[in-house]
């Protein structure tokens, strides 16, 4: 064990070194190299090869200026970024990211986190992630058109069906995958493979809309029923009110449970009843609009500026679908208080590692996003399948599929615990199940 400690000891000084600056990079990064100790130990082989050295450093990073124009005709300079990190077990596959907060640290943890998840889905993707710091909020479409299509005049030279295929995450939906699938073809052609999350009607696949909520679901109904336990009844608060956490309160709710909170970055609604899903449909999908528009809507419901994660209710289940480090370790304790049994992530990383340390210590069972909330790139590899193929699947061939993605993630995530003696620990599972395949393909692939 010595050699492994000294081992991920250095890469972690490697990291320190290279980026200082990194934060959100260095904590999904340390979090993996300490949770693949025990992997190293049974596989020295992988020292020797210095399989780790090769996956924390990307193959491949892409920053470059984005200028547009606002309707008021001044010219506007943002910050693109794609991060292709690995390929050695298919083309980069990941989303692309708008949001204010969008810097290198932030596409680099996202890139990293996504190897292990797409490795996880069990189908051939490799990990990249992409953004720009482009807030879409109170822009126009006119706006955010301008903004993708020049995105896409410098993303284009980067990406292809077998090359790197981006999607969306937050802030970009199926408007902005709409327009960087139009500027695509303008320059190159129709080629419905180097985006997922396309419209319907241009070679989108049915069901992705809906696929990291449901999938989130699924993949907690699985752990429910392997704990002798089920969804029926339960408690549920989300975080967010994006395309994750709206599936996510759909596929709840038909299971027969009862969310109680969404929020955006404004503040939180909480509806004792159960929220509503057409009247926050309507709201955020059709309208726009903000969360706290709920409470004018439905009586049951009040609204505060606060964290969801602060609220003081009890409940049974805590779905965080906002963005990373959203829980802090303080909230994580008030989840123990408030009687919380699982606590599993849509988002990517939303709980900090001083949350993750609480939820261990109160016996709270937690889910990694990087496992639960895969549901949304399988079906983006499903779309991708698809548009091989050149043929568009029902809604239920999708959907089955995906539950049966989800639920053999559980099975390998839970396994790999086993396995390695780890009883519950689903993170160290999903990350060394997710390591295995990429480090055997690496591995197998020579110098990479
Ligand atoms: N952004 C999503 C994620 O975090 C989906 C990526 C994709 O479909 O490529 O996994």
């Amino acid at each position: 064990m010595e050699e492994v400690n000294t081992y991920i000891d250095d890469l972690k000084n490697t990291i320190e070194q290279r980026d200082p600056d990194q934060t959100e990079f260095k904590e999904a990064a340390f979090e993996v190299l300490d949770d693949l100790k025990p992997v190293l130990k049974r596989h020295p082989e992988y020292i020797k090869r210095n399989i780790l050295g090769s996956l924390i450093e990307p193959e491949r990073i892409f920053q470059f200026r984005i200028p547009w124009m606002a309707d008021d005709g001044t010219f506007k300079i943002n910050r693109g970024f794609r991060v292709q990190y690995n390929s050695a077990i298919g083309p980069y596959k990941g989303g692309l990211r708008l949001h204010p907060s969008v810097n290198l640290s932030i596409v680099k943890f996202l890139g990293f986190e996504q190897i292990f998840k797409n490795s996880l889905t069990g189908l051939p993707i490799g990990g990249g992630k992409g953004g720009s710091d482009f807030d879409p909020k109170g822009k126009s479409d006119a706006e955010v058109m301008r903004f993708c299509q020049s995105f896409m005049t410098e993303l284009q030279k980067h990406i292809g069906p077998d090359l790197d295929v981006p999607a969306g995450d937050i802030g970009v939906g199926g408007r902005e995958i709409g327009f960087l699938y139009g500027q695509y073809k303008r320059l190159n052609g129709s080629k419905p493979g180097i985006l997922t999350g396309k419209g319907l009607t241009y070679g989108g696949s049915l069901a992705r809309t809906e696929a990291t909520g449901f999938g989130l679901i699924y993949y907690l109904n699985a752990l429910l029923e392997d704990h002798n336990d089920h969804l029926s009844g339960k408690r549920i608060k989300i975080s967010g009110s994006g395309n994750v956490a709206i599936y996510a309160l759909q596929r709840a709710t038909d299971f027969g449970a009862k969310v109680v909170t969404m929020s955006d970055s404004d503040g939180c609604i909480y509806d004792p009843n159960g929220i509503d899903l057409n009247v926050i449909k309507q709201i955020k999908e059709v309208e726009r609009g903000r969360i706290s528009e709920y409470v004018k809507r439905v009586e049951t419901a009040t609204y505060s500026m606060d964290s969801v994660w602060d609220l003081d209710v009890d409940y049974d289940i805590a779905l965080p679908c906002a963005t990373q480090n959203e829980i802090n370790e303080k909230q994580a304790e008030l989840m123990n208080v408030n009687g919380v049994k699982y606590v599993a992530e849509g988002a990517n990383m939303p709980s900090t590692p001083e949350a993750i340390i609480a939820y261990k210590k109160s016996n709270i069972i937690y889910v990694p996003g990087k496992a639960s909330n895969a549901g949304g790139v399988a079906v983006s590899a499903l779309e991708m399948s698809q548009n091989s193929e050149r043929l568009s699947w029902s809604f239920e061939e999708v959907d089955n599929q995906l539950k049966n993605i989800m639920e053999d993630i559980y099975v390998k995530s839970s396994k790999a615990a086993k396995d390695y003696d780890l009883g519950d620990d689903y993170q160290a599972g999903a990350n060394i199940a997710g390591f295995e395949k990429v480090a055997q393909a690496m591995y197998q692939q020579g110098l990479v």
